[in-house]
């Protein structure tokens, strides 16, 4: 049956024990205006889409009129913030429910931004329209990169002031996703909900996300290795592409696999496995070389929680637990190696590749060599483009790797699409995403968002258009840090 506005929300989460969740209203807003729509990624949930762009969808989109068929609600969740555990949970966002596409397909509608809710503590349950349209252009560049990542529908601004450093126009964002079921999630179960309440949620998310995976006896070990192997894979993905997460706590890790909450993240510019962007992580424990690491230790987090349902016996679960564990750095290792291969259009696998793989990497870090750009210069043979310090260095290297290239079965062509469909022409550079957040929040002017937003719908296209969106900043001596006072 379908709802106004297309909508048909369905809302399984709420059958879980009462523990997971809080019936919890959007608070209305003043003026809901409809900053940006997406059009194409609404025509694909077939969404009414005229419907949505109308002053009535805005109020949809903006908490103040519910949908028919949604039943609000906050998500409760724990974690691990910066190495510290904490109750958590749904502080400013709510979830309407999910919508059942036609072809049947079950996404999270979440309304981030939408007003006070039991888990607010402190906090006033508001967003800023800057961070909404960042997670919108940043969701959507992973999205177009090929990274699981959840979506952005919309965001709304709300005609209300958020106070921060200073008064900062409010907006709300529609965000879609797998589901919101996190790490964090689970750690709450383990640790304020029944063994029943555990099991519920562990079989809830086996039935939501991985039914069609291929089960052994014992179910709670399949769950384990499923959400170990999809995080090594966009871990991997994350590497290949430069991106820094910024905020790895386990509540921002989504048990689905998909990229969740664009906090402080951001595109590493020169290649240093020590780059850090966020302002509050001082120790560097998110920085780009270290995600791969936290990423295994917030799994081992998840796999603490599954312990009673893996075996009565601990000592045997945690045996058959770490073994599980043990498999995401091979399996991270097998897909990031691959990623590598591809970006430097090798074909079939030697064993001399990872040393040369390796060798650029050194050459770059030392040289501070831009990371996406370099391997665009390697794609396009723009060999003068790289400003390597010591060229004879450099030539050999390049004499190596055109000879592994010799062993490619395929043609010259057959390499150079892989290298084009491996190496992004753009990515939302952090100075480009900064140029389009002014505009949009401090004149109203979305122009030069949207024109960002069109050449990273395509990032491999190789377009004219995405020329001038590869230039790198000119930061001399000024470090680009990114805040989480959203
Ligand atoms: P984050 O750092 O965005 O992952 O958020 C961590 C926790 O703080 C989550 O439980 C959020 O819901 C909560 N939170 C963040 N900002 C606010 C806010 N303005 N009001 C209430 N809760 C918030
Ligand atoms: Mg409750
Ligand atoms: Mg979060």
């Amino acid at each position: 049956e379908i709802k106004e506005a297309g909508w048909r929300f369905d809302n399984s989460y709420k059958k879980l024990p009462e523990i997971f969740y809080s019936m919890t209203d959007p608070t209305p807003v003043k003026q809901p205006e409809m900053v940006i729509f997406n059009v194409d990624y609404g025509k694909e949930l077939g969404l009414d889409v005229e419907a949505l762009q109308s002053q009535n969808g805005a109020a949809m989109l903006a908490g103040n009129k519910i949908p028919e068929g949604a039943i609000p609600i906050a998500q409760a969740y724990a974690g691990h913030q910066f190495g510290h555990f904490t109750m958590l949970g749904d502080g400013r966002a709510v979830l309407l429910g999910e919508h059942i596409t036609l072809s049947g397909h079950r996404f999270d509608i979440q309304l981030k931004g939408s007003g006070r809710t039991p888990y607010s503590r402190g906090g006033d349950g508001r967003a800023a329209l800057g961070p909404m349209l960042r997670e919108y252009v940043i969701s959507e560049a992973m999205y177009g990169l090929g990274v699981p990542t959840t979506r952005s529908l919309a965001v709304v601004s709300t005609g209300e002031p958020v106070y921060r450093e200073s008064p900062l126009p409010g907006a709300v964002l529609t965000r879609v996703a797998a589901s919101h079921i996190r790490v964090g999630t689970f750690q709450f179960a383990a640790k304020w909900a029944k063994l029943e309440g555990l099991k519920a949620l562990a079989d809830y998310t086996w039935e939501r996300h991985f039914k069609n995976a291929e089960a052994e006896d014992n179910r709670y070990l399949s769950l384990l290795r499923e959400v170990t192997s999809r995080q090594a894979r966009l871990i991997a993905k994350w590497q290949l592409i430069g991106f820094i997460h910024g905020v790895m706590n386990t509540d921002n890790m989504a048990v689905s696999g998909e990229t969740i909450d664009y906090g402080p993240c951001a595109f590493m510019d020169a290649y240093d496995p020590a780059t850090v962007f966020s302002s509050i992580d001082a120790q560097g424990r998110y920085a780009y070389g270290n995600q791969p690491a936290i990423a295994q230790w917030n799994l081992t987090r998840f796999a603490e929680t599954l312990l009673p349902l893996i075996s009565n016996e601990q000592e045997k679960a945690k045996k058959q637990a770490m073994d599980v564990l043990e498999g995401f750095g091979p399996k991270f290792r097998s897909e990031w190696l691959s990623g590598m291969r591809s970006k430097l259009g090798l074909i079939g696998e030697e064993t001399e590749d990872e040393l040369l793989i390796g060798d650029l990497l050194s050459m770059m870090k030392e040289n501070k060599a831009d990371f996406t750009n370099t391997f665009r210069a390697l794609t396009l043979e723009q060999f003068e483009a790289l400003s390597m310090n010591s060229i004879s260095v450099f030539e050999e290297w390049k004499k190596r790797w055109k000879k592994r290239q010799e062993h490619n079965q395929g043609t010259q062509k057959k390499q150079q699409d892989l290298m084009k469909k491996s190496n992004p022409a753009v990515i939302p550079r952090n100075h480009r995403v900064e140029e389009a957040l002014s505009a949009a929040s401090e004149s109203g002017d979305l122009e030069v968002l949207k024109g960002l937003m069109d050449v990273l719908k395509d990032p491999f296209a190789y377009s004219p258009a995405q020329e001038e969106y590869a230039e790198v900043p000119n930061l001399s001596g000024c470090k680009y840090q990114t805040f989480c006072g959203t």
